[in-house]
């Protein structure tokens, strides 16, 4: 086995997480991603046409005025939940008319 885990971010270890338990839901707007912890928080993931990618949790509002390509670990966990931005929908879709599978486990 590879020793990838040293590679990753702290981002990535938690968006592994929050993806593997299924705490990513998909909405018309955009993404509700809930954090673990005891008291877990909700943050909204969305795709704007004009910016980007965004995320309303705090530490993405500190990193993005730093550097832009910054990506949370609730935009990584999308990522891994329903891949690249522009598979979203198809994946989405796909999902919607399987039925409601989970996403993981
Ligand atoms: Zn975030």
């Amino acid at each position: 086995m590879m020793n990838a885990a040293t590679n990753r971010s702290r981002e990535e270890q938690r968006a592994l997480g929050i993806a593997a338990e299924g705490r990513v839901q998909r909405d018309d707007d955009g993404f509700t991603v809930y954090a673990t912890g005891i008291a877990p928080e909700a943050f909204r993931v969305w795709d704007d046409p004009h910016v980007g990618v965004r995320c309303t949790c705090e530490r993405f509002d500190a990193a993005i005025v730093r550097d832009e390509a910054y990506r949370c670990e609730h935009m990584l966990a999308v990522t891994l939940a329903f891949g690249p931005p522009d598979e979203f929908v198809e994946r989405a879709c796909a999902m919607r008319a399987s039925g409601s599978e989970r996403l993981a486990g």
